[in-house]
């Protein structure tokens, strides 16, 4: 099997890459943001919160898994979907939260390798190429300047008909980016291996682009 790692930041735009560049190379796309996004929900519900105790006891109660509907990532929380309620700015920095817990970390690994080991993939998160995918044939790290991110963010948000101040879009990009570098357990880092991709300056076309072409050559 073929296994492609996408790492990087908040709303670097790596999910949209990834999605498109699976769709390109008939590989299997992997967002694990939603599984963690899936366990905030969890946690947000059952009243747990950022509690860390409450979140490790919650998680013997809590199934998580993806299933693929039309070629689509969904996924499921206790056999529910809960695909479209997992992308608020609540749910976003509750994930960020309850992804620097241990316990978390190691519920959601071998559901990650176990897709991996069975499908070629382009999986993507913040420690793919560090931790769970080790072994993965070609690591990307996807970034972009938080004022880059903050833009698209903020004009996807419009978009979706929400009212948003850009300072605040660009204020929590900026805290999730300092949590998620510098949580102790599985940081956002590139490997040693990572090719580094700037996407600053590219938009979305050409950053898809970028990310095939890397992809092609290593596994040429
Ligand atoms: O990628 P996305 O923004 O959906 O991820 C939500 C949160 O989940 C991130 O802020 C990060 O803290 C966490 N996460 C992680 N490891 C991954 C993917 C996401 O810790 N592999």
């Amino acid at each position: 099997m073929i296994n492609v790692a996408i790492d990087g930041p908040a709303s670097s735009g790596k999910s949209t890459v990834a999605k498109a560049a699976a769709k390109a190379l008939g590989f299997i796309h992997v967002d694990t943001g939603a599984l963690y996004r899936t366990v905030a929900l969890g946690a947000q519900r059952s009243g747990a919160g950022e509690d860390k105790e409450k979140v490790i006891e919650m998680l013997k109660d809590i199934k998580v898994d993806i299933r693929y509907i039309d070629g689509a990532q969904a996924v499921f929380l206790n056999d529910e979907n809960v695909t479209s309620l997992i992308r608020t700015p609540e749910i976003s920095m509750l994930a960020s939260t309850v992804s620097a817990i241990p316990e978390v970390r190691e519920f959601l690994l071998d559901l990650q390798r176990e897709i991996a080991r069975n499908n070629n993939v382009i999986m993507d998160g913040r420690d793919i190429a560090t931790i769970i995918l080790p072994n993965a044939d070609v690591k990307i790290f996807l970034f972009a300047s938080p004022e880059a991110r903050a833009d698209r963010r903020y004009k996807e948000l419009l978009e979706k008909g929400e009212s948003v101040m850009y300072e605040d879009v660009l204020a929590d990009i900026k805290q999730r980016d300092y949590q998620d570098s510098h949580r102790e357990i599985a940081p956002l880092k590139p490997s040693e291996e990572s090719v580094m991709l700037d996407t600053t300056e590219l938009n979305l076309e050409e950053s898809i682009q970028a990310a095939i072409n890397i992809i092609k050559e290593k596994i040429a």
